[in-house]
């Protein structure tokens, strides 16, 4: 599902660099990346969504290969197969609850108009808890409600690969719990992969295998 070969990066000249030989992550499975704060955990999540550009080596990510693409493609990959949450939720603030969940579909074509994917949308609000708030606009919710708002959108395409950075990194106990329990059941139904960056060690028996940054990664400052 994810296939990580030779992997070099660096922001800039004699930034952070994130060197990774090799990183295999089988599909279906669900993964927690534990490292520490400035381990490269955010960085290697944006060079597999195609965010970023290595300096060299391989990533596959769901049969797509993500370095030999170019930019419009890695967008369409991004907007269409991939499920991204983010640490800042990431809500635009001037479109509704609806409108945020059905951004990927915005992005990728013409999708969003056909009623059965506005009616997904809606069915997935409904699964996040926020059947009654469609209509309203991100301002107007709790972190925990904008975190599932967030969810609810990288699932809105039905992704294979969802990779979730920090998503209960805001939230309090109960909202993590809720917010962690929901992206979990909603993997595992889909039977997607899942590759979840967390600190909070508490939430690891959840997922099936745990990965930590420091036996991924090879010299740089990691
Ligand atoms: P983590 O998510 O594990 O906390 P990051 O991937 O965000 O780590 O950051 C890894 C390192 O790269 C840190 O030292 C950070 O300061 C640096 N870094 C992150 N983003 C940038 C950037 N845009 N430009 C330069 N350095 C950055
Ligand atoms: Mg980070």
């Amino acid at each position: 599902m994810i296939d990580v070969r030779d992997l070099r990066f660096r922001y800039g000249d004699g930034g952070f660099e994130l060197v990774v030989p090799r990183l295999v992550i089988a599909a279906g499975r669900k993964v927690a990346l534990i490292g520490p704060s400035g381990s490269g955990k955010t960085t290697l999540v944006h060079l597999v969504a195609g965010i970023r550009k290595p300096l060299g080596g391989r990533i596959v990510a769901d049969g797509f290969d993500v370095v030999a693409a170019g930019e419009r493609q890695r967008r369409q990959f991004r907007a269409a197969r991939l499920g991204l949450v983010f640490q800042e939720f990431e809500l635009l603030e001037y479109l509704t609850v609806r409108e945020n969940i059905l951004l990927p579909h915005y992005l990728s074509g013409a999708a969003w108009r056909l009623p059965a994917v506005r009616r997904e949308a809606d069915a997935l609000a409904a699964s996040v808890g926020l059947g009654d708030k469609v209509g309203r606009h991100p301002t107007t919710l709790s972190q925990g409600e904008r975190q599932r708002v967030a969810i609810a959108r990288a699932l809105v395409t039905s992704p294979r690969l969802i990779l979730a950075d920090e998503p209960t990194g805001n939230l309090d106990p109960d909202a993590t719990a809720a917010v962690l329990r929901l992206l979990l059941d909603e993997v595992e139904r889909r039977g997607a992969t899942l590759v979840m960056v967390t600190h909070n060690h508490g939430l690891l028996g959840a997922f099936d295998q745990v990965i930590a940054m420091e036996d991924v990664v090879r010299g740089g400052s990691a």
